[in-house]
């Protein structure tokens, strides 16, 4: 058994198969160590346009579309009676004006095989105790299916661990985020009540004044995901009595038109709590991470999977170069992801405090700053000819003022 690679890769979650795909084009031998087998559930199944980019990119678009997924063009927000409609047809950036509603477990697992198909040496069962970083080979171990504990080597480690947060746990990289204690409740539900028209969108309904918001993302085999988000406290009284609160509320819940009521649900109700997460930094002497490893803000705009392909292929970009012997700056990687990180930050901020409620409800916003702020929820958060990426916080409280004068 081969123990020594240019590349040791932690996870086969979107964030691991890409930056090991773009490794790999570059020449790399890979290993990805999964501690699960595939396939497998994760939430995060509403992607966006901009994913798109990295998928055709890495010659990855075929092994997605033979899965047949839910077309997603657009998104469509509510609040009360009011609703909003982004298409990303209509977007101001020159993108993809499509992308697709996946369940993670198919959409991982074809990623992952065509990943191996490409030459990756993926271990399923193979859990990461330890990593010990050093200037020119990482060592690393792991428990495999067989309950053995393996020692590997190479020289750069990916930590594309996603919520298992390998790295930052390890050394010591977590922070806290300044916001408050939120969660989620979900399941999948039967969803053949909906009309084509719903089949095409994301649904996201905000209500308790902001603090919470349910989303109904449906997927190609007439099933659908629909969760509730809001502060940790409510979504625990939600999961009291085996979710009783939260399936009430799924299926009364006035703007869905009863679609979700009396129908069958495909697993009890899963919660997920204090999700938000950063880290101190984004990489150290022989390894670098990736994907939700970094840090997840909230589900809200369906950035999670977009910021995890996109920062794989990032990471994966300046651990080919500086392995090729080129002079390269981590710290440029750290600056081009948190400029998109923080793009999306001041969208999310801006959700809960009111302010995009204020512009997304308004006939006041002209069509091309509508536009502007339909890129952003595409994904194209690195575009810097769009005001509302490149001055983000400012043109989304400035537009808001003017709304409200
Ligand atoms: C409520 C909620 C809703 C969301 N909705 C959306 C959405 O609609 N759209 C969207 O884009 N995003 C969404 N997200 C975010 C999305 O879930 C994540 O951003 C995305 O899964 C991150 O991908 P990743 O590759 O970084 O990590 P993951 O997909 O978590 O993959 C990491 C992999 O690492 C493996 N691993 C962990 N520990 C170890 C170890 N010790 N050894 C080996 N392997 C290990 C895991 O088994 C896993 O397979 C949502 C998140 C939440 C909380």
């Amino acid at each position: 058994m081969k123990n020594d690679f240019d590349i040791i890769v932690i996870g086969a979650g979107p964030a691991g198969t890409i930056a090991s795909c773009k490794l790999m084009k570059e020449g790399f031998t890979v290993k990805i160590l999964e501690k699960m087998e595939f396939p497998r559930f994760v939430i995060g199944e509403s992607l966006l346009p901009h994913s798109m980019d990295y998928l055709d990119e890495l010659d990855l678009l075929k092994c997605i579309e033979d899965q047949k997924f839910q077309l997603k063009t657009g998104a469509c927000f509510y609040h009360n009676e009011q609703r909003c409609d982004f298409l990303f047809k209509d977007q101001y950036t020159k993108g993809w004006d499509y992308t697709y509603q996946v369940k993670r477990a198919d959409f991982d697992n074809a990623l992952a095989k065509e990943t191996e198909k490409k030459g990756a040496d993926l271990e399923f069962n193979a859990e990461v105790l330890l990593v010990e970083n050093g200037p020119a080979q990482q060592k690393v171990k792991y428990l495999n299916a067989q309950k053995e504990e393996i020692n590997i080597t190479s020289r750069f480690v990916v930590d594309a661990s996603g919520y298992g947060r390998v790295l930052p746990r390890m050394f010591d990289l977590e922070v806290k985020v300044p916001t408050p204690p939120r969660g989620a409740i979900f399941s999948h539900f039967d969803d053949s009540k909906r009309t084509e028209e719903d089949g095409r969108n994301i649904f996201i309904h905000a209500f308790n004044n902001n603090t919470c918001w349910i989303w109904s993302i449906p997927f190609s085999d007439g099933s659908a995901s629909v969760g509730i988000v809001g502060d940790a406290s409510n979504i625990t009284h939600y999961a009291e009595n085996d979710g009783a609160g939260f399936k009430k509320m799924v299926a009364d819940f006035p703007g869905l038109s009863g679609r979700y009521d009396n129908v069958e649900y495909k697993f009890e109700p899963r919660v997920i709590l204090n999700y938000a997460v950063s880290v101190k930094q984004l990489y150290g002497e022989g390894y670098i991470l990736c994907g939700n490893s970094t840090e997840f803000l909230d589900p809200v705009f369906s950035s999670g999977v977009t910021l995890a392909i996109s920062s794989g292929y990032k990471a994966a970009t300046i651990v080919s170069e500086h392995l090729k012997g080129e002079n390269v700056n981590f710290e440029d990687y750290s600056i081009e992801l948190k400029k998109g990180i923080d793009v999306f930050r001041s969208y999310v901020n801006g959700w809960y405090n009111g302010t995009l409620q204020t512009i997304f409800f308004s006939d006041k916003t002209n069509e091309v700053m509508k536009s502007q702020i339909c890129s952003v929820l595409a994904g194209y958060v690195w575009d810097e000819t769009n005001p509302f990426v490149k001055k983000h916080e400012k043109a989304l409280s400035t537009l808001a003022k003017i709304i409200e004068m």
